[in-house]
């Protein structure tokens, strides 16, 4: 059966130390073991120190973005590889906001995602529309493109390596969050493409997350959907009892 997990995406936020003081207390939280995969997506230039802070517990650790090439003359670039030689289990790909302000395309993500696979990175692969594509009821089409362009040319034993979320680009950061009745049907509508195209255990086994303007409020009514399974959560991942509470959430 398919996993529940909670990620944080931390974003471009905390300072190397004030990250490992964030991981330490969410490791200390943590008493009890969760009833979902707990991901901590930092920075890249945290990962090796906190791969080593949550060393011995629960928490998995993840990268914010890899790059679409393989390694070489690409100053600045962080590898798959690099990002899985510290440790990382997880790294996020398609984020809205990569999409958005630094021109990654589908056939970029695409590139990464194989990158990814290759050097045993899970991919938190990101779809969603943005506000004007929801008003001209848009969305079933939008990440239908979405995963047709960057992951439909997988493998089975690839595609049934990655998680999805599902995050719609107005409410990320906005305090906007889609209802639960709207994120059960774009998560049932993804679950559905998948089953079209790989097949229904492998549909039924993909975990696809929501994130946006998720927090310790609402977390429980929008995990409550069946096909809701977990969030990838940014602000309030930043804030470890918030964190906790998103947890307990599931
Ligand atoms: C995100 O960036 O993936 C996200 C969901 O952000 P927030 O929770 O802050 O909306």
């Amino acid at each position: 059966m398919r996993k529940n997990i909670v990620a944080g995406n931390w974003k471009m936020n905390t300072t190397m130390q004030e990250g490992v003081a964030l991981a330490d207390q969410i490791k200390n939280l943590l008493i009890k073991s969760p009833n979902c995969e707990v991901v901590l997506c930092v920075p890249f230039t945290h990962l090796t120190s906190i791969a080593q802070t949550v060393n011995g517990s629960i928490i998995a650790i993840g990268a914010e973005n890899c790059s679409d090439k393989e390694s070489g003359a690409y100053t600045g670039e962080i590898s798959a590889a690099m990002v899985r030689s510290t440790g990382a289990k997880y790294v996020i790909i398609g984020h809205s906001e990569r999409r958005t302000y630094y021109g990654e395309t589908a056939e970029i993500l695409k590139e990464k995602v194989l990158l990814a696979l290759k050097n045993d990175l899970i991919p938190v692969f990101c779809i969603g529309e943005v506000k004007e594509e929801r008003q001209a009821d848009k969305q079933n089409d939008i990440v239908k493109a979405q995963l047709e362009k960057s992951v439909f040319n997988l493998s089975v034993d690839d595609f049934s390596k990655i998680v999805f979320a599902y995050e719609p680009v107005w409410a990320i950061g906005t305090g906007l969050t889609a209802t639960p009745e709207q994120a059960q049907q774009m998560h049932a509508c993804i679950r559905q493409l998948i089953a079209e195209k790989y097949g229904n255990t492998i549909a039924q086994n993909t975990s696809i997350l929501y994130g946006g303007s998720c927090n310790a409020q609402n977390a429980a009514t929008l995990f409550a959907n069946h096909d809701v399974d977990g969030g990838l959560i940014g602000s309030a991942s930043l804030k470890a009892t918030d964190f906790k509470a998103i947890i307990d959430a599931i």
